[in-house]
């Protein structure tokens, strides 16, 4: 069982988790209900991954099945930009639950700290980045403020116990704690050896905010998306000193990445359809990293960030 952290909502977030970007919709179900038989009780979806409602059929397969009930699960999800507007907040987050067949999730975080013209479900749904569902980008005007709000809402409500934000910034958190009724209860960034983003995990521990790592295996995620940037750095699981800390520990050059994340007291997604490969993962957290391989992945940050929203917007190409 992977140890939790305590959240300042006064709830408990296992520290390893499964993510479910990219997870096809066809196989998405059995991958959820596997994913539950081999321990995890995290899970960390999105409308925009477009496959909520499969996720949520594995889960109620799973609880049919009694192998888990609704409440040993911790079921994350996230606010797509085109639901920013205060007014769309609700119904959007009930659509959420209704795909995932639950009458709460665990925390709702808003996936991107940047708001978009509202596009109506029947219209396209999942929205995506584009008002016409090709290249164009439309603005809405509401401001993170007002989207806060209407999160804090949703726990006024019942809908979800916790709230937290994804892909924020320094600026823009300290910004919301001048507002916030309610704290963010996490922070979900990309993190890895490559873009270790010290200052602003410091921020968040200081501000006691629990931090998510998501992508932990750097560009691995992002050379399956044909981006060029991903493609022309060293994958992470063959880098030398990170093979050489994995034999060292007799561990596998992946357990050593989450463990570095985890070590630091961060929670971690990572995702994989293969059952073996997901015990792999979750058994991540029984070994310590010495001062020797904290400081020598110390070294290896390159500040080089591969989910960024304007990789999305140039062209169709990501660069
Ligand atoms: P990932 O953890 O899914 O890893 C990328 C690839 O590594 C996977 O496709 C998988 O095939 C492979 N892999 C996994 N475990 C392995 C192992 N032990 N050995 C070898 N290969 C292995 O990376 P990701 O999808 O970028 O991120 C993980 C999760 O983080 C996502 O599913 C999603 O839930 C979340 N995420 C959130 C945001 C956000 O904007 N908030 C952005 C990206 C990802």
């Amino acid at each position: 069982m992977a140890p939790s952290i305590e959240l300042n909502s006064g709830y408990e977030m296992p520290q390893v988790g499964f993510g479910l970007w990219k997870v096809d919709k066809a196989t998405c179900a059995d991958t959820v209900y596997n994913a539950i038989k081999a321990g995890y009780r995290l899970f960390d979806g999105a409308c925009d991954y477009g496959n909520e409602k499969e996720c949520g059929e594995g889960v109620a397969r799973a609880i049919k099945e009694s192998i888990v009930k609704r409440e040993d699960l911790f079921i994350v999800s996230k606010l797509w930009q085109t639901f920013h507007d205060k007014e769309k907040v609700e119904p959007i987050c009930r659509r959420q639950l209704a795909d995932w067949q639950v009458d709460y999730f665990d925390l709702f975080l808003i996936h991107f700290p940047v708001a978009l013209e509202y596009v109506d479900p029947s219209v396209r749904y999942p929205p995506g980045w584009f008002y016409d569902g090709k290249c164009e980008v439309r603005w809405s005007k509401t401001t993170n403020q007002q989207t806060w709000e209407a999160m804090e809402m949703l726990v006024d409500g019942g809908l979800t116990k916790s709230i937290g934000i994804s892909n924020y910034q320094a600026q823009g958190i300290y910004d919301l704690l001048k507002y916030a009724r309610i704290r963010p209860a996490t922070l979900q960034i990309e993190l890895h050896p490559y873009l270790q983003q010290r200052n602003l995990v410091g921020l968040a521990k200081e501000e006691g905010i629990a931090v998510t790592a998501y992508s932990s295996f750097g560009p691995t995620g992002f050379i399956e998306l044909g981006m060029d940037r991903a493609k022309n750095v060293a994958p992470l699981m063959e880098h030398d000193a990170i093979i050489s800390m994995a034999t060292k520990h007799n561990k596998t050059p992946a357990q050593v990445l989450l463990r570095w994340a985890s070590q630091q007291g961060l929670a971690v997604i990572p995702k994989t359809s293969r059952p073996s490969v997901m015990t792999q993962n979750l058994d991540s957290t029984d070994f310590i990293l010495d001062q020797q391989d904290m400081d020598r992945i110390a070294e290896m940050d390159l500040n080089l960030r591969f989910n960024q929203p304007t990789n999305y917007f140039q062209t169709s190409k990501l660069s």
